[in-house]
Order: structure tokens, then C-alpha cells, then sequence
């Protein structure tokens, strides 16, 4: 079983032991790294890019500014084609709805396509303990279910692993042959969940999108799992977070152009579904479906104005493929199902800040995130203000910054305003230095708190020449 809650305090210990394992930290490097680049290519074929994001962010703010008439509209859209609408404010509650749902339908196992609600909510552990068995039928989700592990990114939860791995598991836990070769370790995964949709009563799904207009739920994947998890059961349950509200159905072109481009760099991804009530006589698909709407915390994040923009997002992961952090300390190490920029913005949010006051500080604010945000969300802005917020209202016990890094503001402000003392300061600093320095970079300082910056990295060491010297041997200086 995975573990469960909000484990972000420990994200110092479980980043150094992606930071330590070289073979994670190649895993990540080369998937971001491919993302990063498909992205970038995708984008460059399409004429006007940018202004598809603006708009896309006009929308998404319309929505939320209007939250409680689109879900409104939804809700009405969604009985009128048969579907019934759950609400639910915390996670007890959808898992309680879900397990409702399966009791009533007489249901022991449901499949369930990737969803990142049902991980925030836990679904899986919750419906165990009352004894009804769920089967994940995204192949990472699968991987990570097998390894008792949460996702370690939003869009490829199973990031980290690599085909050892997945042979290594497979013949563990499905039985089969060892085997490194990605088409048989495929087969065997397919062979695996045939069964387990032929067996199943019950779906469940997430959804990328829903329309307010239309009630309809539309979901995106490169597999088809998710086409035969929502239509071959008897019932469909779409876990819907509150913020996947779009107002009309035109506005999907808007949103489908984006999504697959700015997460794996596809024009489109290779199933989109569109999925509007259960069969209607001479139909296909579910006799019931049923869609949970899920705040958990996302209400009280629409209630502090500067972090509503967080509910833009529309998960396609592109933020934690450019960031820097996340690459080297991976998923795990945000201790929670929602990793990268995004996730250190809305896990103190969904949380709330005493859950998880370390991850707004778990960046370097570069501002990449930001650049390649489809909806243009300000994550650094966001990372700020939450960072205001963790000193203001959840301050650790010894209140603010550590010592040492206190002790070295007060120390480099008192040289700024003393320009005498800071060249003295910083020639002594390079002379000092020699000791340890290796080329252009310090690799072991030996005080605290350089050590603890060189405990992961090195450190750069200071130019040999200040830019004062060289401004005064500059030709005419
Ligand atoms: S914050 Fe932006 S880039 Fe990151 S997952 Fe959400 S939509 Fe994608």
C-alpha cells in the first residue's frame, strides 16, 4: 500500500535520496528533458501559440470569478442527460460517495483510469478497507500500484521507473515472463486488465475538462484504457475537482490544443472522449454514471483572492518538466500526489499551509514554470505569497529563517552599507577560499552554513577579480 497523508516535512530527507541515486537522477533528466523538448516543438507549429494561452487564461478566469453559476449550470447539464451529480466537500465524503455507489450496484472491484483526484482522496486505500478492490488501468498508474508507490508526476506517474523496474514488478506481482522488451511488457499488461474490465462493474475516471454548458465530461489519454473503463462497466463515476469547469463547448478547441502540446508535445493526444450521460436505447456504454464534484480545499482556495489563479491549471504538467528543482529532487520528494511548481502551490492550499509550509520555499523562483504555463499561471508570484503566508500564520517554532541564515542577512546587509568593509570583506573571502576552491567552483565548504550548501552541490566560488577592478581597469576608466 502506498503511504497516505500529506508527508511534505520530510521533503529535505527524501530529496537527498533522489539526489544520491544515480539512477533516478538520470530517469528524471532524460524524461523532463524529452517533454521539455516535444513541448517546444509542438509549439513552434502552431501560428499564434501565445495568444491560444491568453485566451485559455481569459476563460479559466471567467470560470472561476463565476465558479458557483458555471458549477450551477453543470450540475442541471449533467441531470438533464440522465447523469446524477454528488457533491462532495472533503475527501471522506467522495470516497463515501463512491463506495455508496459500488454497494448499491453490488459491486466487489472496479477499474479505474488515471485520475489525480482519486489520489488525492485516496480512493483506492479507502474502498480496500470496506472490502471493494480497485484496479488501476493506466500503465504507470498500474506500475505505481503494484509498487505500492504514488505518482512522481502529473501526467507520467511512473516517471521514475525503468524497464527493469517494470519487468521486475510484473513478474512479481502479474506472474509473467521476465522481460525487458517494452511491446511484451505491454502485452502482458494488456492481458492483465482485459480480464479485470471483463470482471469490473464499476469505473471510474477523472476528467480533463467539464462543460457547463453541455454536462459533458471529456477526458484524454494515449492508451484507450480510459474508453473501456467509462463504457464497459455497467456504472461510470467521474471524479470531477470543481475547477475543471469550462462554460461552453466551443471553448475545448481552445483547451485540447493546448493540453496535449504543453504535456507530452502531441498535436492531440490519441483518445479524446466526450462523454455526456450514460447510454441512452440502442446505445453502448454505462446504464448509470455519476459524477462526484470535488472540493477538498479547493473552496477555501478560491476564498484567498491571490491564489484563486492557482485553479487555472488544467494538469498538463509541463511546469514540473521545466523546473529545475523538480528534476533533481523528483516527485516523492513533495511528499504528496501533486509534485513540481504546481504541486507546492495548491498542497498547502488543498491542505492547508500547516500541512506543508516547506514547499513554497522548494524553489529557486527561476520563473520557468511560469514561461511555459499554458494558462500563464504567475507560480513564482503564488510561491511568494504562500511563502508570506507560511512566516505569518505557520511559523516553525523558532520562528523564521535558521539562525546561520539570519545571522549571514544581517552580516552581508551590514557590508552593503559599509563599502570600505565589504572590498575588505570580499578580499579576505577570496583569499580564505583557496583552501577549498577546485577550479571555478568550491565542492566542500567547510562552515556551516556553506556546508550545508555543499552537503548537495558546489558551491560557485568568487571571480578572482571584483567587478570594482575590473570597472577601474576598464580602457578610460
Ligand atoms: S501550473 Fe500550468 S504548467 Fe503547471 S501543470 Fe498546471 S497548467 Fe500545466
Amino acid at each position: 500500500m502506498p503511504e497516505t497523508g500529506v508527508q511534505s516535512a520530510h521533503i529535505h530527507e527524501r530529496a537527498g535520496k533522489t539526489l544520491g541515486d544515480v539512477r533516478l537522477q538520470e530517469a528524471y533528466k532524460s524524461s523532463t528533458l524529452r517533454l521539455y523538448t516535444h513541448r517546444l516543438q509542438a509549439m513552434s507549429e502552431v501560428p499564434g501559440f501565445d495568444s491560444l494561452r491568453d485566451r485559455a487564461r481569459a476563460i479559466k478566469a471567467e470560470v472561476i470569478e463565476h465558479l458557483d453559476e458555471y458549477l450551477a449550470e453543470f450540475a442541471d447539464s449533467v441531470e438533464r442527460q440522465g447523469g446524477k451529480v454528488h457533491w462532495a466537500e472533503t475527501a471522506e465524503e467522495v470516497c463515501g460517495a463512491v463506495r455508496r455507489i459500488a454497494e448499491a450496484a453490488g459491486v466487489r472491484e472496479f477499474v479505474k483510469s488515471k485520475t489525480m483526484v482519486g489520489e488525492e482522496v485516496e480512493l483506492n486505500e479507502a474502498l480496500e478497507s470496506a472490502g471493494i478492490r480497485g484496479i488501476e488501468t493506466d500503465l504507470g498508474e498500474l506500475i505505481i500500484q503494484l509498487a505500492g508507490e504514488r505518482p512522481a508526476h502529473i501526467v507520467a506517474p511512473a516517471i521514475h521507473k525503468t524497464r527493469q523496474d517494470v519487468a521486475e514488478l510484473f513478474a512479481d506481482h502479474l506472474h509473467s515472463e521476465r522481460t525487458t522488451e517494452p511491446e511484451r511488457l505491454t502485452a502482458i499488461a494488456r492481458r492483465a486488465l482485459r480480464e479485470a474490465f471483463s470482471r469490473a462493474g464499476l469505473g471510474v475516471s477523472g476528467a480533463n475538462f467539464a462543460v457547463a454548458e453541455t454536462g459533458t465530461i471529456v477526458l484524454v489519454e494515449n492508451e484507450g484504457n480510459i474508453r473501456l473503463c467509462t463504457t464497459a462497466p455497467r456504472v461510470h463515476v467521474a471524479l470531477v475537482g470543481i475547477e475543471k469547469i469550462i462554460p461552453r463547448f466551443k471553448d475545448l478547441a481552445v483547451f485540447l490544443r493546448l493540453l496535449g502540446r504543453s504535456g507530452t508535445g502531441q498535436k492531440l493526444t490519441a483518445y479524446t472522449s466526450l462523454l455526456s450521460g450514460p447510454r441512452r436505447d440502442s446505445e453502448d456504454g454505462p446504464a448509470e454514471m455519476h459524477v462526484v464534484l470535488v472540493d477538498n480545499g479547493r473552496v477555501r482556495t478560491l476564498s484567498d483572492e491571490k491564489m484563486r489563479e492557482s485553479l487555472y491549471c488544467i494538469r498538463c504538467g509541463a511546469c514540473l518538466n521545466a523546473c529545475p528543482v523538480y528534476r533533481k529532487i523528483g516527485g516523492h520528494a513533495y511528499g504528496w500526489v501533486y509534485s513540481g511548481p504546481i504541486g507546492a502551490l495548491i498542497t498547502p492550499e488543498f491542505n492547508g499551509i500547516s500541512q506543508a509550509r516547506e514547499l513554497p520555499f522548494a524553489s529557486s523562483l527561476c520563473g520557468a514554470c511560469r514561461e511555459v504555463c499554458p494558462v500563464r499561471i504567475n507560480i513564482p508570484d503564488l510561491l511568494l505569497h504562500l511563502r508570506g503566508k507560511a512566516q505569518t500564520q505557520h511559523a516553525p517554532a523558532a520562528s523564521g529563517a535558521p539562525r546561520g541564515e539570519k545571522f549571514s542577512m544581517q552580516l552581508w546587509a551590514w557590508a552593503m552599507k559599509r563599502p570600505r568593509a565589504y572590498e575588505w570583506g570580499s578580499r579576505l573571502a577570496r583569499l580564505a577560499q583557496r583552501f577549498w576552491q577546485r577550479g571555478q567552483w568550491i565542492p566542500k565548504a567547510p562552515v556551516f552554513p556553506m556546508s550545508r550548501w555543499t552537503d548537495q552541490r558546489d558551491f560557485p566560488a568568487l571571480a578572482s577579480r571584483t567587478f570594482r577592478e575590473r570597472w577601474k581597469k576598464r580602457p578610460g576608466g
